[in-house]
C-alpha cells in the first residue's frame, strides 16, 4: 500500500554487496532474525549483545558479548563490518555515534536518539503536526501532576529504557499522584512524561520500510491486542474500514518523511471510535507485530531491514495470506512444547511456530510466537484466540 507515490531520488548509492560483514547492535530474537535473513543473502553478520546467552549470537559469524561501553569491543566492532543497524532503541547513544563515524548506521543515530526518548519523540512528532496523544513532561518526582490538557485517567511513563509496558504508571484518579510520586522518587533516575490515557477503539501498527533512494514501502495495517502492556496478538489485515487503512498509511508516511530515515520502522497508532488515529511511538527497527512477514509475505521485515542497510532494492510488501500471530510469553512456551492439547493448535494447516532459543523462561519474556496462515483473516484469529485461551 502507498499512500503516494514514493519519491525516487535520481543519486546512485552505494550498494554493500553480498559477502560483505553487516553488523547488528543486540542479539535477541530481531537481532536473530536479521541475522538468519542476511546469511540467507550471502551476508556475514557480526551480533554483539552485553549478555552471553543472547540468541543471535549463537548465530553470528563473529559473535561479540561485552557492554555497549567497552571501547576496545567497539574498535573490534567497527573494525569487522561495512554497516551498521540494531535490533533496540536503547543501544547508548554514545556507541552508535562513534560507530558512525567508521561505518553507516542505520536508521541513522540522529533518529535513534529522537526515538529512544519519549519526550523528544513526542515534541519531534508533535511539531511535525502529527497526532499525538496529549503529554506533558516530568522533570522530578514533585513535578507530577495531571494538567486539564491531560486529563485523568492519566498514564505516567519513563522517558527512557521502557518496554512492554514497563516504567509506566496508571493515575486513575487525583489520589494517585501522591503513590505514584513515592514510585517516581525511588527511580530517580529516570524523567518522566504523563500522557491521556486513551479509551482508544484499537491498536494498529504500520511497518514500513525506506530504502537509501527514498523508496516508501508499506505493509498492510495489522490490529494488536495488548495484555499488560505486552503484545499479545496481531492480525493482518486489520478488521477496520479501507478508508482507515489509507489515513493510517498516509499519516506514518508523514512520519517516516519527518524522520528522514533509512531501514524499517513500525509506528503504533491507537484508533478512536469516532476514527480519529493517533501516534503512540515509533520504533526504528523490525517489530513484534510484523512477524506475520517471516511467513505471510514474500519478503519478510528482516529481508527489508538487511536490503536497506545495504542500499539493495527493496522488496515486496504485498500480503500473500491473511495471518494471526499469538506471542508465547513466560510459561506459554513451556505449555505449547508439551501440552498435548496445546499442540493440536501446532497441527493445523497454516500454524507456524517460531522458538526464540531464549536460555531461561521468565515471566513476561518473549520466547517465541506461533503464526497462523488462513485464506480468511476469521479463520486465522478463531485459531489464535482459541490457542490464546488455552494459555489462560
Ligand atoms: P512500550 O514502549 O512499553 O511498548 P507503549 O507506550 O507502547 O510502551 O505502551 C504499551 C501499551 O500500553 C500500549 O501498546 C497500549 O496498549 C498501552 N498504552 C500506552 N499508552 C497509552 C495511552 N496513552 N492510552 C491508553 N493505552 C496506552
Ligand atoms: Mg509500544
Amino acid at each position: 500500500m502507498s499512500p503516494s507515490t514514493p519519491h525516487v531520488s535520481p543519486i546512485t548509492h552505494h550498494v554493500i554487496e553480498s559477502g560483505s560483514t553487516l553488523g547488528v547492535l543486540g542479539g535477541g530474537q530481531l537481532g536473530a532474525m536479521f541475522t538468519a535473513a542476511a546469511k540467507r543473502l550471502g551476508y556475514r553478520v557480526a551480533v554483539w549483545d552485553p549478555d552471553p546467552d543472547a540468541p543471535a549470537l549463537k548465530l553470528a559469524d563473529l559473535p561479540l558479548a561485552a557492554p555497549f561501553t567497552d571501547k576496545a569491543s567497539l574498535d573490534k566492532f567497527a573494525a569487522s563490518i561495512a554497516a551498521a543497524t540494531y535490533e533496540w532503541e536503547n543501544i547508548p547513544a554514545a556507541t552508535v555515534q562513534a560507530l558512525e563515524q567508521r561505518v553507516p548506521v542505520r536508521p541513522a543515530p540522529r533518529i535513534l536518539q529522537i526515538i529512544q526518548n519519549r519526550l523528544e519523540q513526542k515534541t519531534f512528532l508533535a511539531k511535525h503536526q502529527i497526532a499525538v496523544v496529549p503529554f506533558q513532561a516530568v522533570t522530578s518526582p514533585d513535578q507530577l501532576t495531571v494538567p486539564d490538557a491531560v486529563g485523568f485517567p492519566a498514564l505516567c511513563k519513563t522517558v527512557t529504557l521502557g518496554y512492554d509496558g514497563k516504567g509506566q504508571w496508571r493515575l486513575s484518579g487525583p489520589e494517585d499522584v501522591r503513590r505514584v510520586q513515592s514510585e517516581l522518587r525511588a527511580r530517580s533516575q529516570h524523567r518522566w512524561i504523563v500522557e491521556q490515557f486513551l479509551p482508544f477503539e484499537k491498536e494498529l501498527s504500520v511497518l514500513v520500510v525506506r530504502g537509501s533512494d527514498g523508496d516508501r514501502r508499506f505493509y498492510p495495517v495489522a490490529e494488536n491486542v495488548h495484555e499488560a502492556g505486552i503484545l499479545r496478538t496481531t492480525r493482518v489485515p486489520a478488521a477496520i474500514d479501507p478508508k482507515i487503512s489509507g489515513q493510517a498509511a498516509a499519516l506514518v508516511g508523514s512520519v517516516i518523511d519527518a524522520l528522514d530515515g533509512i531501514g524499517v520502522f513500525c509506528v503504533e497508532l491507537f484508533l478512536m471510535k469516532d476514527g480519529r488515529l493517533f501516534v503512540n511511538e515509533v520504533a526504528p527497527r523490525p517489530h513484534n507485530s510484523g512477524h506475520y512477514t517471516l511467513d505471510a509475505c514474500s519478503v519478510s521485515q528482516f529481508e527489508q531491514q538487511v536490503r536497506a542497510v545495504c542500499g539493495l532494492p527493496l522488496g515486496e510488501v504485498t500480503l500473500i495470506s491473511p495471518a494471526v500471530m499469538v506471542n508465547l510469553i513466560g510459561d506459554d512456551f513451556t505449555k505449547a512444547t508439551t501440552d498435548a492439547e496445546i499442540q493440536k493448535f501446532l497441527r493445523q494447516a497454516g500454524a507456524k511456530l517460531h522458538v526464540y532459543g531464549k536460555k531461561s523462561v521468565r515471566p513476561g519474556r518473549k520466547m517465541g510466537h506461533v503464526t497462523f496462515l488462513a485464506a480468511r483473516a476469521d479463520a486465522a484469529w478463531q485459531s489464535a484466540s482459541a490457542l490464546r485461551q488455552m494459555f489462560g
